[in-house]
C-alpha cells in the first residue's frame, strides 16, 4: 500500500510565536509520524510557486509578503487518511471560524496570521512535497529523519 503523507508547513507567524513544538505535539499525539522537516526562510518564487492557484485573488500579494516574512518550518507527516487527518488538527481557513482545540482555533485570531498550512488533496500533498523537499529546494539543508522522502536520494 502506498504510504499515505501530507505537507503541513508552519508559516512564520508560527516559528516567530514559538509554536513549532506544541504543533509538533499536536500532530505526534494525534498519531501521525514526522518523515521530514526543514526550517528556512523561503524566496518570493517558491512562495509564489506554493500558492499558484490563488494568484490571481486580491490578497495574493499580501500571502506571498507573509510567507517570506521569516522562516517556516515544512514537514511531511505520515499516516493513516494523512490529508484529511491534518485538515481537521488544523481547523478551518479563517482562525475566527476554526473550532476551539484545532491549532487555527486555539493559536490564531485573523486570516491573515493564520499559523500553519496542510496540503488539501492527495495530488496537493505530492506536489507541495516536490516543491519543497527535492533536490533543487534542498539548499540550504533539508533535515531529514525517518529515511527516504520524495526526490531524495
Ligand atoms: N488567505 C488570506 N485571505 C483569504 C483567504 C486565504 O490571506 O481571504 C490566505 C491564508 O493564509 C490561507 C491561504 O491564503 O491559509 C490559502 O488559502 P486557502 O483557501 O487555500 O486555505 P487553506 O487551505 O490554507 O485553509
Amino acid at each position: 500500500m502506498q504510504v499515505e503523507q501530507t505537507f503541513v508547513m508552519v508559516k512564520p507567524d508560527g516559528v516567530r510565536r514559538g509554536l513549532i513544538g506544541p504543533i509538533i505535539s499536536r500532530f505526534e499525539q494525534k498519531g501521525f509520524e514526522l518523515a521530514a522537516i526543514s526550517l528556512r526562510t523561503i524566496d518570493r518564487q517558491l512562495a509564489e510557486q506554493h500558492y499558484g492557484e490563488l494568484r490571481e485573488k486580491p490578497f495574493f500579494g499580501e500571502l506571498v509578503d507573509y510567507l517570506t516574512s521569516g522562516p517556516v518550518c515544512a514537514m511531511i507527516w505520515r499516516g493513516r487518511h494523512a490529508v484529511e487527518n491534518a485538515r481537521a488538527i488544523i481547523g478551518r481557513t479563517n482562525p475566527v471560524e476554526a473550532g476551539p482545540g484545532t491549532i487555527r482555533g486555539d493559536y490564531g485570531m485573523d486570516i491573515s496570521g493564520n499559523i500553519v498550512h496542510g496540503s488539501d488533496s492527495d495530488a496537493s500533498a505530492a506536489r507541495e512535497i516536490a516543491l519543497f523537499f527535492n533536490r533543487e529546494a534542498a539548499s540550504p539543508p533539508v533535515h531529514l529523519f525517518g529515511g527516504t522522502v520524495v526526490g531524495q536520494d
